[in-house]
């Protein structure tokens, strides 16, 4: 029995509420699903090229299987258990499986190099690691360096005999919801990976909000494909929101490239996705050379990196698909949504396309705030760039056995390392990350906005910009685009013109095959900046 009054330390007496004590944990999610949509398809497809068509009721019971198997293999609460995997249906039911017996679910990129997994994986002290057959080799290249691991089991035949052994558990056992349930490390691009772990509260809280009308409404009419790794910031939350909401869920598996992408969604009538916009982008290149079409997609999540406003033009006006651009980081998942209130769903197109470009909407239980260098808040007038500040109770608080003082401020808000601008309605616009804004003269030069205004004319498939030193202006902007059919880079220039301020302009304009990405799809500017180090200026460019 609770106690109903209860007297605090500074002797005042408070009056608790009188609800149930019940704990919020992910076991609860896989539970619910299993027992209200046991039927509703989970789809997914191996690295072996096999097609699993299951349901939510065999997630659960596979689930209560896999916790049965590590707690036999003798893991317990807290304990670190790594997976290397795609999007698939054993890399699911690990989500549920390790976090319902209290151990910790530690997601590894497999995109990373060898010394960055085996850094990861010591400094988590992982214990078991399940391993994709794709990432075989990588294991045993460094399972040597890895102490800590005692079994590593390989998402095949491997697994299934793992988890075949043990009988499922009839009950998951009650854990106090601040346990840790994931562990995601964050890629620095300077300095040691830092990892965040979320507890089952914090986890059970953001999927919440991410199923809510204004985060992606996540609900049992949805078909969603899921074209975020698994890998990334716990799949952006939707495996958990899949699972609280029943929706219909598919796993792409290795495959996310156009072609295969648009074939899930015709085949598996998809409602709802949620990718990078490089995803995107190259999905509707796809769709407007093959003619193709995707009617049944309704919405996107777009996020993790800038989305530029011609993406959100062609895929509403063409493909009838409406864009939420979102922001969020591993810190955060997601810490804002881009539906439109009461007030932009009655202004015309233009003005709503406007927003949309914008990273969303200040979302319920994430606080944003801007200051300037001397730490004072910065206004809401949607002009003046701030460092982007967070805090709440799902947004980390510190690093797991990382000491990092400038993460957080005094006053304990997150650092985002990101500057924008933030309007009264609490829609947000990233100017850069700080590393990335380009300092010319002593004034801030978005380079996403040079990209995006870049990927806007005809011709220009992806654009990045980078500040490289220069004697006069400090630093100037550098354009480097891949293209598909010959562009004059002057039709370029005269296109991002129109979009920005004329000392914006890139000074130069290179083209490349290939635009560098990070393992989270992100462009790898350190790369292109490494790349382009002895760039020597254009005479029209100095
Ligand atoms: P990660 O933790 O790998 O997901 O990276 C988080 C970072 O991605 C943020 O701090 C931003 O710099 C960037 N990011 C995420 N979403 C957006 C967005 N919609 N627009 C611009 N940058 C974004």
């Amino acid at each position: 029995m609770l106690l109903a009054k209860h007297t605090l330390e500074s002797g005042v007496l408070m009056l608790r509420g009188l609800n149930m004590d019940r704990q919020l944990l992910i076991s609860s999610l896989i539970d619910y699903a299993g027992r209200n949509h046991g039927a509703t398809s989970v789809v997914a497809k191996g690295s072996d090229g096999v097609v699993v068509t299951s349901d939510w009721a065999e997630v659960a019971q596979r689930a209560r299987r896999l916790g049965a198997a590590l707690l036999g293999a003798g893991v317990s609460e807290g304990q670190r258990v790594g997976t290397i995997g795609w999007n698939d249906h054993r890399h699911l039911e690990a989500y549920y499986g390790i976090t319902g017996i209290g151990a910790v679910l530690h997601t590894i990129n497999p995109r990373l190099h060898d010394e960055q997994i085996t850094y990861i994986i010591n400094h988590a002290a992982d214990t078991i690691v399940f391993v994709d057959r794709d990432f075989v080799e990588v294991k045993d290249r460094i399972a040597a360096d890895c102490p800590t691991v005692t079994q590593w089991i390989v998402f095949d035949a491997e697994y299934e005999s793992f988890i075949d052994a043990a009988e499922p558990l009839s009950e998951w056992p009650l854990l106090d919801e601040w346990s840790a349930a994931t562990l995601c490390y964050t890629s620095g691009t300077t300095g040691n990976p830092k990892g965040v772990v979320q507890s089952h509260r914090s986890i059970v809280l953001q999927t919440w909000a991410t199923c809510s009308g204004d985060g992606h409404n996540v609900n049992s009419s949805e078909a969603i494909l899921l074209a975020v790794p698994m890998f990334h910031v716990n799949g952006w939350a939707m495996p958990f929101a899949s699972a609280m909401a029943g929706a219909k869920l598919v796993l792409p598996g290795p495959e996310l490239d156009p072609e295969s992408l648009i074939e899930w969604i015709n085949t598996e009538d998809i409602t709802l996705s949620a990718g990078v916009p490089t995803i995107w982008l190259g999905m509707v290149q796809h769709l407007q050379k093959t003619d193709g079409d995707i009617p049944s997609l309704r919405r996107i999540a777009v996020g993790g990196s800038a989305a530029p406003r011609s993406l959100m033009d062609t895929l509403e006006d063409e493909y009838g698909v409406f864009v939420s651009h979102v922001w969020g980081m591993t810190e955060m998942t997601q810490g804002s949504a881009g539906r439109f209130t009461h007030r932009v769903e009655r202004m015309d197109r233009d003005q709503q396309r406007a927003r949309q470009a914008m990273a969303g909407r200040e979302l319920y239980g994430v606080e944003l705030r801007l200051i300037d260098e001397e730490g004072n808040e910065v206004p809401r007038d949607g002009e003046t760039p701030g460092e982007l500040l967070a805090r709440g109770p799902w947004v980390a608080g510190s690093y797991f056995e990382l000491e990092t003082p400038q993460s957080h401020t005094e006053d304990g808000w997150l650092r985002t390392g990101d500057v924008a601008t933030m309007d009264s309605e609490g829609y947000i616009t990233i100017v850069d990350r700080a590393k990335d804004v380009i300092k010319s003269g002593g004034e801030w030069i978005s380079s996403i906005d040079l990209e995006n205004a870049a990927v806007g004319c005809p011709g220009v498939v992806e654009a990045a910009v980078i500040g490289l030193t220069h004697d006069r202006w400090g630093e100037r902007p550098l354009l480097c685009c891949v293209v598909d059919v010959p562009v004059e880079p002057t039709t370029i220039l005269s296109h991002v013109e129109q979009e920005v301020p004329k000392w914006w302009l890139p000074n130069d304009v290179v083209f490349v095959d290939e635009i560098p990405h990070t393992g989270t799809g992100k462009i790898d500017k350190k790369q292109l900046r490494t790349s382009f180090a002895d760039h020597v200026w254009s005479e029209g460019g100095s």
